[in-house]
Parts: structure tokens; C-alpha cells; sequence
């Protein structure tokens, strides 16, 4: 990423956005305003707790196919004023178009977001800034749904340049093409490189959007704290099974409240740096460990598929010409990235056992044959 003298950003810290803003931020709300009743339920049941100080709500929802529920649109913009007048909470909810911006500014909504699928797009981004031109509002720009630390900035500098000063990041995790554990990778190397490059931006996480299910929300959330994130956005809904969107990631106002307080807030000083370095680096360390394993996986799948066809197709299992054009280019590759020839043909050697294991039980489960274990291969390089 180029150095941030390149990128016009110098966006407020919480300490400098008035009453009531600081660490942690906590916002809850359900993914969709649905009912009045719905609204008023989560709102009184989050305010009980005495947590998050900010309510959120989608009034016009980003799905991705058409039929699915798109959320109760202005209409529902009465129900803000009504939980921020009966709960005390600020309101928060997703904007994406000009006319979001002006209904929401009319109705007097206090803080906006702008959504994963928005940021992306440089024609609404700024579209959405020429609507906030010279209105002094909270906005958080949650990152766009693939990994593209430039877009996320991009979208900030668009806001600050209509002089939005009150801007924040939120991390909902990135779209990923392999299985993971998550609904959205959450890939923390983005946020932390953010901060890094502006230390004044707030940068809070959004644990239900990554996790996609309740069972990985209290690890999610417990992970952006200790990389020194400034609040959380969760999903709280009255009733979360049944909710129109979302309802897996969702969890109840108690639910919630417990979440929070078993949560560890390592850092409770406004101005306190990120995690420190080595953290950073051993964090940095866990998620590529993390992604490699996954990749792993998919390779194993993709091998499996392959041993399929072979026995349909009568082809040998083990095709040596093929390995060894995989371990030059590999080599290669190695070579050029400072990785010892020794470890790389240990460490491919490894993974083409694996994969021939994998064709091969397949094969004695399929033909009714039992597995005799890990087939010993001797180590298939170049210099057999
Ligand atoms: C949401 O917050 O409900 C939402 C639609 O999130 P995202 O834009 O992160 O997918
Ligand atoms: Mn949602």
C-alpha cells in the first residue's frame, strides 16, 4: 500500500465527535427493521441491558437474489424517532442512495452506514457524499466485499472530501470464493493495515456479518477487541429465529447483554495504539497459518474430483510427468521468493501423499475394499 501522505484522510478520532462517543462504541439492532413492534421489542430489550449506546437498523436492504426481503423502506423511519425518544438510544441505519440520505437527514437519524456492497462503488460513494456535502453527520464505511484496502479508503476520502469529518471504518469481514469458517473472511490484516496507515480513524468490528452463525460470534467479537478495534456492531433482534434476514447470525437482547459482558475490553483508553507490534505480527502469523489450511483443504477436494475422474476414466492414480512439471514450477517459484529448494520439496512431497491418500481411500471405500493406511510414497522430486 502506498505510504498515507498519498491518501487526503485525517478523519476525527471518537474523543473529538462530541457527547457520548467513545471506546468501546457498542452498536446493536437487528439486521432488518421489520415491525414496529419488532423495532420496539429489540430496542427496550438492548436498552435494559445498558450496554450499546447506539441502535441499529436496515431500513432498505442489500439481498442478493430478488423475492427476498428487502426491508420496511421509509416507513420505518417513524419507529427511529420513536426507539431514540423511548430508549435514549442514537439511531443508526444503511444508506445507498441519494434518497436514503435526504429521507434519513429529513427524519433526523443520527448516524448513517454505508454498506459492502456500496463502498465498491465509486459512482454511489460519491453520489452518497454530494448528498452529505456540508451536513455534519456520523458516517461508517464498512469495507466492500472484496479484499481491496484502496476501495475502503477510497470511499473515506470521498466522504472527507464533501467534509465529512466524523467518519469511521467498520471490518464486516470479506466475500471468499474458498470454504471458510465464516460467512465473510475476516482477513485482519485489512483492518490492522488501515489503522496503521491512519492511527485517527476508527475502526470498529461488525462480529455477526463475519461469523454468519451465534456459535463464532463471541470469538469473532473477542478477536477485534484484542487487535485493538474501538466497538462492535452486533445484530440483536427480539426474535431472532424468525427473523426476515439474517435470522442464523442474530442473537436475543439477553443474549446479547451476556455477550458483552463476557467479553474481555483490553482496551479502554481512547488514544491507545493498536495491539503492539509483536501481537500484530504473531496475529498477522495466525491468519495466514489459518489461510493455508484452508487452501489445503480446497487442494485436497480439487484432488479428490481428479481421483473420481481417473477411476472412471481408467487413468493411473500417480502420473509422475505431471508431479514433476508441478515441483519445477513450484521450485521456480520458491527460488524467486527466498524459500529453501530442501523445505519446498519436503513440504510439496507432503501434500502430493496427502492428495494420492485421498484419491486412494476414496477408491477402497468406494470399491468396498478397507483403507491400509497412509500409503508410503517415496518422495517424488526432481532429482530422483
Ligand atoms: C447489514 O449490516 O445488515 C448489512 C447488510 O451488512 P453488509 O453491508 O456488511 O453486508
Ligand atoms: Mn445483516
Amino acid at each position: 500500500m502506498p505510504g498515507s501522505s498519498h491518501y487526503a484522510l485525517h478523519p476525527h478520532p471518537f474523543s473529538q465527535w462530541g457527547a457520548g462517543f467513545q471506546q468501546p462504541l457498542l452498536i446493536a439492532g437487528p439486521c432488518s427493521a421489520e415491525t414496529e413492534e419488532q423495532v420496539m421489542a429489540t430496542a427496550k430489550g438492548i436498552a435494559a441491558g445498558g450496554h450499546a449506546t447506539v441502535f441499529r437498523a436496515g431500513l432498505w436492504k442489500p439481498r442478493t437474489r430478488p423475492g427476498a426481503f428487502e426491508g420496511a423502506g421509509a416507513q420505518a423511519l417513524p419507529w427511529l424517532q420513536r426507539v431514540k425518544a423511548e430508549t435514549g438510544l442514537l439511531t443508526m441505519t444503511e444508506v445507498a442512495t441519494t434518497e436514503h440520505v435526504e429521507a434519513c437527514l429529513k427524519a433526523g437519524v443520527d448516524m448513517l452506514w454505508i454498506g459492502a456492497r456500496t463502498t465498491p462503488n465509486p459512482f454511489s460513494v460519491q453520489e452518497l457524499a454530494d448528498a452529505l456535502r456540508g451536513v455534519d453527520i456520523p458516517v461508517f464505511v464498512k469495507n466492500p466485499i472484496n479484499p481491496d484496502l484502496h476501495l475502503w479508503i477510497g470511499a473515506l476520502e470521498r466522504l472527507e472530501g464533501a467534509g465529512l469529518k466524523r467518519l469511521a471504518a467498520i471490518h464486516r469481514g470479506f466475500s471468499w470464493f474458498e470454504r471458510t469458517p465464516y460467512r465473510n473472511s475476516p482477513m485482519w490484516e485489512f483492518p490492522i493495515r488501515l489503522k496503521a496507515a491512519f492511527p485517527d480513524l476508527e475502526i470498529i468490528g461488525d462480529p455477526s456479518h463475519i461469523a454468519g452463525s451465534r456459535d463464532k460470534l463471541g470469538t469473532i467479537a473477542q478477536q477485534a477487541l484484542d487487535l485493538g478495534l474501538s466497538g462492535l456492531m452486533v445484530e440483536v433482534h427480539s426474535d431472532p429465529a424468525h427473523a426476515c434476514s439474517d435470522a442464523e447470525q442474530q442473537i436475543s437482547p439477553e443474549a446479547y447483554a451476556e455477550l458483552i459482558q463476557s467479553l474481555i475490553f483490553r482496551q479502554a483508553l481512547p488514544s491507545a495504539p493498536m495491539a503492539d507490534r509483536l501481537e500484530e505480527l504473531r496475529d498477522l502469523i495466525d491468519q495466514l497459518d489459518e489461510e493455508i489450511v484452508q487452501k489445503l483443504g480446497s487442494r485436497m477436494d480439487i484432488a479428490e474430483r481428479i481421483g473420481e475422474y481417473k477411476r472412471e476414466h481408467n487413468v493411473a492414480i500417480i502420473q509422475p510427468e505431471r508431479w514433476e512439471r508441478i515441483m519445477r514450477r513450484q521450485l521456480a517459484l520458491a527460488s524467486h521468493l527466498g524459500l529453501g529448494e530442501q523445505f519446498l520439496k519436503e513440504f510439496m512431497d507432503a501434500i502430493h501423499r496427502e492428495s494420492i491418500r485421498r484419491q486412494t481411500s476414496e477408491q477402497d471405500e468406494s470399491s468396498g475394499v478397507a483403507s491400509a493406511g497412509v500409503p508410503q510414497y517415496p518422495a517424488i522430486g526432481l532429482d530422483r
